[in-house]
């Protein structure tokens, strides 16, 4: 496809159509910098804020769109890492030091959903999403429990990482997808007849797994597919999120990747940093926000975050 020219040197455009995303004159904006790795955001519609995780200093942290002022909001925060909202606008979170899935009240009271599977204990939930259905899905890798910088350090007692669905009626918990080394971003395409799902397991196996995968779902649980959506050109697809048209926007060693629907790079925004996770924000979701490092970045997009 042609590149249309010149184009602000932040992007690298893959197909043309990315020039319909991104404004030519955004700007990348640094918002808040000092954390050790920043990781996890989610936006909050209800306060104009926006809430991420610095995993290694122990901490969650706030910033306040309008003002810009960042905040540290807990201190310590059980080495939390993901983050989502469920459909009532409550805080789902990961944390790799209880090794649990929990959930914050409107009221800030903590409900843990699941710390075991089995009878033993998870390894260290790393992201979430929440279903249409209410039923909260996350992946559970080891990162948490490799070592003492991001959780504490202790040997895996289910022997594997896999992907689980908390039920939303009675609570239970099934491992819906056992075939990945490290399972890490996880999103549901626009219908919901899609489970994405990055695995970042080449950081255990040599040449091991960097990609996304496409799994079908159907009445909530996961039923085939598993190919391969897009394989990341640089590092790994820590965390990623769809846009309201269904792309797929995807972290990397070198920024944010956007993917069409059909899986064409579309292009990606360059970061100073490497890029662990994104959430849309803003009052209209047009606002892009990345967690990268040290970091949280911002830039302004000509697409709409999908509502989560
Ligand atoms: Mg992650």
């Amino acid at each position: 496809m042609p590149v249309r020219a010149p184009f602000d040197p932040t992007y690298d455009v893959a197909d043309a159509r990315f020039h319909d995303l991104i404004d030519p004159d955004a700007k990348l904006h640094h918002l808040a910098d000092g954390c050790t790795w920043a990781e996890g955001p989610v936006y909050l519609a209800a306060d104009d804020s926006l809430l991420w995780s610095d995993v290694r200093s122990n901490r969650r942290m706030r910033l306040d769109v309008a003002s810009g002022e960042v905040t540290v909001a807990d201190e310590p925060a059980n080495f939390c890492n993901g983050h989502t909202l469920d459909r009532l606008g409550r805080v789902v979170a990961c944390e790799h030091g209880t090794r649990s899935v929990v959930r914050f009240e409107i009221d800030g009271v903590r409900v843990v959903l699941a710390d075991r599977f089995d009878g033993k204990r998870l390894n260290s939930p790393n992201d979430v999403v929440v279903a249409s259905d209410g039923a909260v899905w996350f992946t559970d890798p080891t990162y948490g429990i490799d070592s003492d910088a991001e959780g504490f350090r202790a040997q895996s007692e289910i022997g594997s990482s896999n992907v689980y669905r908390i039920d939303p009626l009675d609570g239970s918990i099934t491992a819906e997808i056992t075939d990945m080394v490290r399972p890490n971003g996880l999103a549901f395409s626009l219908d919901e007849s899609s489970l994405f799902v990055s695995d970042t397991g080449v950081s255990h196996v040599e040449d091991g797994p960097r990609h996304l995968r496409r799994f079908d779902v159907d009445r909530c649980r996961v039923v085939s597919g598993g190919e391969v959506f897009a394989t990341c050109p640089d590092g790994v697809f820590d965390g990623f999120r769809l846009d309201a048209a269904g792309r797929i926007w995807a972290s990397g060693r070198r920024g944010v990747h956007c993917y069409e629907p059909d899986g064409t790079l579309s292009g990606t925004i360059r970061l100073p940093e490497v890029c662990a996770n994104l959430v849309f924000g803003g009052s209209d979701r047009r606002t892009l926000f990345m967690t990268a490092n040290t970091s949280l970045y911002s830039i302004r997009t000509r697409t709409v975050g999908r509502e989560v």
